[in-house]
């Protein structure tokens, strides 16, 4: 067999046929990649890369698409990193054996702890060399790091680092002098982005998966001696977009993909009990009116909106139990008399949380069904009143480990949507069949297990009487969506025109609440002076991986509140803000401390102005000036969002659509007022 070689196009020259893809030309890619702010580049270097993978060492692929998303495993696998900026600078600093003091001096003055990485390697004398590091290699290493758990902990994720660090940018990246003032592809500085959660290279998982749709299919066609043309590419994509939005699950897809081919992946990979789909979301509406006229001559449903958490239980009967993909906590097994899961929206294991849930879960499926997948929502329960309790008191819950004997808040499960039934993933039938096939498969039980109540009427007057009962049932309003056709078919993933929600509280304001990430804080005054009195939201840009301040906010908690917000957030203080955080620099604006992204808390506003303070929404064109960005007026804290990631905050994008929504309702009103806090 002769070996292959690299291609004199191919983006790193030194690897040969089956050698593991050095971590160096992964690096180069990546900083090819940061050079750029257009996608179709940013696409074409991803995607040329991993042709040389395929060609070379397609055993590779999966890890180093991993590293290219910045993830270890699918969200599912509950794998986190649980490292702080503190613990990198410390590893930095014993790696290269400079003091702590130093480093967070040089921090303070780069503000990018990749590139004080870079600073404190090349002042390092190497005394031997140690092995160049490989994809794989680092992908293991950060596995073992985010896998350590028990006693010392921490001090041996600090070990697991300075290792990779150690034996980083030993080996030439072959084209060092590649954007050289950020670093250039310097090993150190990827691998510590990497451990701070953003690459920054705008390239986000869907532009990811789109260079791998190209790259699969260039790389098939061209072995057979042909040339690939764009339908071709279309089709490939479409192909990988479709497969992924019903199985999230690169460790699944790879594998499947190399075997038969990406034009095949849709016959072995499917939705799947086991593996969480990202759930459909919906759009938000300011008037019952603005529903009509969105399904104008189209019949619609509309349910009660409850206000729980969202919940997604995967079922297999015992008897088909083999059937079940994997990662089923052992006490979620017995409980079920089947194999099950409950996933959370952003795809975490909560099986944990609701044992009570899984011991019951058989008693409302019927004999004949086999396996599910359910799309609900989990509400607390007055088991006295028989009645829907406030989010709050769900949310005093304990999240992990509960023992069924100590559960004091009951929940009650409303299903509102079936997605796999019986083997089959249902998602493309319409909402009409799909209610009638959840109907069928379960039997409530009265505080246990029931279907949102739903109303088909199409008139305003019947919709509105409804929102009324919705609202005294304790619910936050309606969700109406799509009932025929293939437009009612579930999207997984997508914040979707079929679906829509109208909450009683913002009937008149802004249409919905705003998840924002807390970045910073001041400390209080008065009687608030031992705690922090109030605190920079953020939303999030995920084209440039960055947060722009929205607001400053003061109001709305309870002095409770701010006492165990100050708890939680004092152990995450930094020394400085990320250079992600994108805000106005300087002055009155500053806040007194700055924190690790971590919480996302749900906030109400009365309106959305523009302002020079705030940096929300600046790319997306609302102000021509590109001057000011958008910010919300009177925010009001409402609730923490323990269910969204920080990357899952609203987004600069959904910001600026209901600026401008709003803008476009209040034409010939005047100008809104910038109100400062
Ligand atoms: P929020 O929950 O704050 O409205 P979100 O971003 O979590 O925002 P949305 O798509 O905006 O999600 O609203 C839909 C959410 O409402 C779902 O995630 C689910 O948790 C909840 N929900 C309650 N009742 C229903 C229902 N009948 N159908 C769909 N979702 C429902």
């Amino acid at each position: 067999q002769t070996k292959l070689k690299a291609k004199a196009e191919d983006p790193y020259p030194d690897w040969e046929q089956g050698a593991e893809v050095p971590y160096a030309a992964l690096c180069t890619t990546f900083s090819l990649i940061e050079m750029t702010s257009k996608r179709l580049e940013i696409t074409e270097h991803c995607s040329l890369f991993l042709r040389q993978i395929l060609r070379l060492t397609p055993d590779d692929l999966l890890p180093t698409i991993l590293l290219m998303i910045n993830k270890l495993a699918p969200d599912y696998a509950g794998i986190e990193l649980g490292i702080g900026e503190s613990l990198i600078m410390k590893a930095i600093g014993e790696t290269t054996g400079r003091s702590l003091q130093v480093i967070k001096g040089d921090q303070k003055e780069i503000g990018d702890l990749g590139l004080v990485a870079v600073k404190s390697r090349s002042k390092q004398g190497t005394m031997f060399k140690p092995k160049a590091l490989t994809v794989r290699g680092v992908h293991k290493g950060l596995m073992d790091i985010a896998t350590v758990s028990g006693n010392g902990a921490q001090g041996r994720k600090v070990d697991g680092i300075k290792k990779l660090l150690a034996s980083a940018d030993v080996h030439s990246a072959g084209k060092a002098d590649i954007n050289k003032d950020k670093g250039g592809p310097s090993e150190a500085k990827f691998i510590v982005r990497f451990l701070e959660g953003k690459l920054r290279l705008g390239l986000a998982e869907k532009t990811v998966l789109v260079s791998i749709a190209q790259a699969m299919i260039i790389h098939e066609i061209e072995k057979k001696g042909q040339v690939p043309d764009t339908t071709d590419m279309e089709k490939a994509e479409s192909m990988l977009k479709t497969v992924y939005s019903e199985l999230p699950s690169w460790d699944a897809i790879v594998p499947a993909m190399l075997k038969n081919g990406i034009m095949k992946l849709n016959e072995s990979c499917k939705l799947q009990p086991g593996v969480p789909l990202k759930p459909m979301l919906a759009k938000p509406t300011k008037a019952i009116t603005e529903v009509l006229d969105r399904f104008e001559n189209q019949a619609f449903t509309c349910e009660y909106k409850y206000d729980g958490e969202r919940a997604q239980i995967h079922y297999v009967a015992k008897d088909h139990a083999n059937k079940y993909i994997d990662g089923v906590p052992d006490a979620a097994k017995e409980a079920a008399k089947g194999v099950a899961s409950i996933f959370s929206r952003n795809s975490e294991d909560l099986s944990k949380k609701y044992p009570d849930i899984l011991s019951k879960l058989h008693t409302w499926v019927k004999d004949d069904t086999k396996s599910f997948v359910l799309d609900c929502e989990t509400v607390a329960w007055d088991v006295e009143e028989k009645k829907v309790l406030p989010f709050q008191q769900l949310m005093t819950r304990k999240k992990k480990d509960v023992k069924i004997e100590d559960v004091k808040v009951k929940v009650c499960v409303f299903a509102f949507d079936l997605l796999f039934f019986n083997g089959e993933a249902i998602v493309k039938k319409s909402l009409r069949e799909r209610r009638e096939l959840l109907h069928k498969a379960f039997t409530p039980v009265e505080g246990e297990f029931t279907f949102a109540t739903h109303m088909d009427g199409q008139e305003l007057e019947e919709i509105q009487v409804f929102l009324d009962e919705s609202v005294k049932a304790s619910c936050e309003g309606l969700m109406v969506k799509m009932l025929d056709g293939s437009e009612s078919g579930y999207e997984p993933s997508k914040r979707s025109r079929n679906w829509l929600k109208i909450k009683k509280d913002y009937l008149s304001g802004v249409g919905d609440s705003l998840d924002l990430v807390v970045l910073g804080a001041y400390y209080g005054k008065g009687k608030r002076t031992s705690v922090y009195g109030a605190f920079v939201l953020a939303c999030y840009n995920s084209n440039t991986e960055t947060y722009e301040t929205v607001c400053n906010i003061g109001t709305g908690f309870s002095e409770q509140v701010l006492e165990e917000l100050h708890t939680v957030l004092s152990e995450t203080v930094i020394d400085r803000p990320k250079p992600f955080y994108s805000h106005s620099a300087g002055g009155q604006h500053q806040p007194d401390v700055w924190f690790e992204p971590r919480y996302v808390w749900e906030v109400k506003t009365a309106d959305l102005t523009l302002s020079p303070r705030y940096k929300a929404g600046c790319q997306e064109g609302v102000d021509p000036s590109g001057q000011k960005g958008i910010s919300l007026r009177f925010p009001r804290f409402i609730k923490i969002r323990d269910d969204k990631k920080p990357d899952e905050a609203t987004s600069s994008r959904q910001v600026a659509e209901m600026y401008r929504k709003q803008e476009s309702v209040a034409k010939n009103k005047g100008p809104s007022v910038d109100d400062d806090f």
